[in-house]
């Protein structure tokens, strides 16, 4: 019988779908690895698997296990899934100003989920890092799989991204594109494949305009899941040979053209990575083979992004026009 035993067999193994409407008249070959293929519906279902499976080779996690983490997104969801597969209970903490769709779905997964305020410092007893640091020190058998200092967040990558493209393109990638985050994407994939090629991949990180990556303050931007305002253990610079700073109306004007004109219904910081990626093949050539990495899906999205109103209250909508060439290098 052609059947799975567990879903965590299909996480990774996505495919890559060449890009054609909002690349037309750049030369080189855009793909782009369709993340949101993962049973959890991104790319953090595969560093949820490897935290997860590295804990119990290393005897943190021990059946009955508790896994307590402060995430309200995709990394809750993977860490969710991978927990029910394995007999573990899961606790997440977030901010309160993480969206109601948000938490339930952790909750339809089965996962509870403690909401903190928002307005504190970090510092303060009820900031979302100190009840995630004192559920994870209180909770008999908790561990904490902490994706912004976890090795095996970029080694999950290294070990499954990074080979996929290579094998998928047969070896003929010449430029990876990917957002950056905690890091652990660009890091782990990039060395992968600077590796595997000699130095031949050149390796671009993606980064919200405004924060630390692409030397911003940290300054606020409304793109989810990419840009920081700390630099994280998981993230190693010296793997980007470019990092591109790119704006929230870019991104999101972009977003918007994925679903319309290529079907693909995917997340924000999948816009901002296909921009960067245009840039990049704006100056490639055409035996050039560009592979952009699209992290989720665009439902958890459906109030903001693809939501007009939303767009023109932040002065993201403006004309037609800028709509439908958004991104395009002139
Ligand atoms: N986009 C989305 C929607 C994400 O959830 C993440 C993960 N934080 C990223 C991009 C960036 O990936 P990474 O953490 O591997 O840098």
């Amino acid at each position: 019988m052609r059947v799975h035993n567990s879903l965590i067999d299909l996480v990774g193994d996505t495919p890559l779908v060449r890009l054609s409407t909002v690349t037309s008249g750049l030369a080189p070959s855009v793909f782009a690895k369709v993340e949101y293929f993962n049973p959890g519906g991104s790319v953090k279902d595969r560093i949820a698997l490897r935290m997860v499976e590295a804990a119990e080779d290393e005897g943190l996690i021990k059946p009955g296990g508790t896994i307590v983490e402060p995430t309200s997104g995709n990394t809750g969801v993977g860490l969710a899934i991978v927990a029910r597969e394995k007999g573990y209970r899961c606790v997440f903490v977030c901010p309160d100003k993480v969206g109601s769709d948000k938490i339930s779905v952790l909750r339809a997964y089965g996962a509870e989920v403690v909401v903190c305020p928002t307005t504190v410092a970090p510092d303060h007893p009820d900031s979302y890092y100190s009840v995630s640091n004192r559920l994870a020190e209180t909770i008999p058998g908790a561990w904490k799989p902490d994706q912004y200092a976890n090795r095996n967040n970029p080694e999950s990558h290294y070990n499954t991204t990074g080979p996929e493209i290579w094998e998928q393109t047969e070896g003929r990638v010449t430029h990876f594109v990917a957002g950056i985050g905690t890091g652990g994407t660009i890091t782990g994939a990039g060395r992968y494949l600077r590796e595997v090629s000699g130095g031949r991949v050149r390796i671009i990180g993606a980064d919200a305009e405004g924060s630390v990556y692409s030397g911003g303050s940290g300054r606020p931007y409304l793109v989810e899941g990419v840009g920081e305002d700390i630099w994280p253990q998981t993230y190693d610079p010296s793997v980007c040979d470019e990092v591109i700073p790119v704006s929230d109306k870019e991104s999101f004007l972009m977003t918007r053209r994925l679903a319309k004109e290529e079907s693909l219904l995917v997340g924000g910081s999948c816009g901002l990575a296909v921009v960067a990626a245009q840039r990049v093949a704006a100056t490639a050539s055409s035996s050039d083979v560009i592979v952009v990495l699209l992290p989720d899906g665009g439902r958890g999205y459906l109030t903001k992004i693809f939501n007009d109103e939303w767009m023109a209250d932040y002065g993201f909508l403006t004309t037609e026009t800028e709509e439908a060439t958004a991104g395009q290098v002139l």
